[in-house]
């Protein structure tokens, strides 16, 4: 175990906020993990877990220790009648899962192609992207218990997905009791990968493309391709503009408070969910404000996507996580005022 102090963590989260942690292990391992927990000068640290830094803000430095989750590893660990299982350590670059097990001939996974972060923080908030979660491919994970030291695996169920939402977003603490934030460290994930595989071309701008190109059965690389060029053009870089992706959940309403948006906004961006509620879209929401474009100290709202806020500084200067903080909490309150409507940050602050 290598033992940092005082790391800067600029580029470690892609907003490219300038804070830094007080202590910082590079996590290769599970000995990594156990040497932490053995070592009495650690002991009493609060524990911050890190993977790529996309969906976090940084309110301030870090303190305590920082475990930086690097363990690395892709795998072909099963194969049933009905699924190829693949397994992959939790450092790894979600992406380079998804272009690995395409190369391989396992599709599944191209609807989630280019997000950002790490194989093991795509259960923490069940990562989704066009049609597909995580949740849909989720085969089982193990994860270190920072309290005892033990490692325990987690079946789809126990992991308790919903949309954005695990086990691993909640603490102890709260009213379910079940959380496992800031207790569990993820280090390894597995995924099934279905044989019969069909591409999942619900979404509207991917049904677009299938037109634009006139292919009535596009193969998984092609659907790789698509969602790569849409997200390119509709998301920034967060190596060229910091960001964290989408910065607020699509909040879902009952129909009848969704009807009675629509008769004061008739144009409001809405999907009906099987269940009988309705999702209505926070980009739109925030759009509808006039937020788009809009700047606030060094944080600003992305001029092609309004659910996305930006690092409007400059590498000397880049915005404070405070600063995002301010806009983030301005625009939960004129969405409220507008629409009666609280917006849920996505991000994890720290
Ligand atoms: C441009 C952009 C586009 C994005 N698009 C999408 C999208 O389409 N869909 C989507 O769902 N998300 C999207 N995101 C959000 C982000 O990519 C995902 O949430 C991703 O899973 C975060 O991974 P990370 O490794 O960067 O996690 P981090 O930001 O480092 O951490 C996020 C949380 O997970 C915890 N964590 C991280 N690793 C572990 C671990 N090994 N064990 C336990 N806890 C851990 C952290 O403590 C923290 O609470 C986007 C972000 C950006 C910047």
């Amino acid at each position: 175990m290598i033992l940092a102090q005082n790391v800067p963590l600029q580029t470690y989260n892609s907003f490219g906020i300038a804070a830094r942690a007080e202590y910082l292990v590079r996590v290769r391992d599970e000995a990594d993990l156990q040497a932490v927990l053995r070592d009495a000068r650690l002991a009493h640290l609060p524990r911050t877990v890190l993977g790529g830094g996309s969906n976090v803000v940084l309110t301030g430095d870090v303190r305590g220790l920082v475990l930086r989750v690097e363990v690395p590893g892709m795998r072909l660990w099963a194969q049933t009648e009905r699924d190829i299982v693949i397994e992959a350590g939790a450092g790894e670059s979600w992406h380079d899962l998804v272009v690995w097990t395409l190369a391989q001939g396992w599709p599944g996974l191209e609807n989630m192609a280019l997000i950002p972060g790490t194989v093991g923080a795509a259960p923490v908030q069940n990562i989704g992207a066009y049609g597909v979660e995580l949740q849909d491919r989720f085969h089982s994970l193990d994860a270190l218990d920072l309290l005892t030291g033990e490692v325990f695996t987690l079946d789809p169920a126990q992991c308790g997905f919903g949309y954005r939402d695990s086990v691993f977003k909640h603490s102890a603490g709260g009213p379910d009791g079940l959380g496992l934030a800031g207790r569990a460290v993820i280090l390894r994930v597995r995924l099934a990968l279905p044989r019969r595989w069909r591409p999942e071309l619900g979404y509207l701008d991917l049904q677009r493309k299938q037109e634009a190109h006139g292919l009535a059965a596009p193969s998984a690389q092609q659907v790789f391709d698509w969602v790569c060029e849409i997200r390119r053009a509709k998301l920034p870089d967060p190596q060229v503009l910091g960001n964290a992706g989408s910065f607020f959940k699509n909040p879902t309403v009952s129909a009848e408070q969704c009807a009675d948006i629509i008769a004061r906004e008739p144009k409001v961006v809405h999907y009906p969910m099987p269940d009988g509620s309705v999702k209505l879209a926070a980009g739109w929401l925030i759009d509808a404000c006039g937020w788009r474009g809009k700047t606030m100290g060094h944080a600003g709202v992305y001029e092609r996507q309004a659910l996305v806020l930006v690092n409007r500084g400059t590498p000397e200067r880049p915005c404070t996580g405070g600063e995002v903080m301010t806009l983030a909490r301005a625009i939960q309150t004129s969405v409220y005022e507008r629409f009666g409507i609280r917006l849920e940050m996505e991000p994890v602050v720290i």
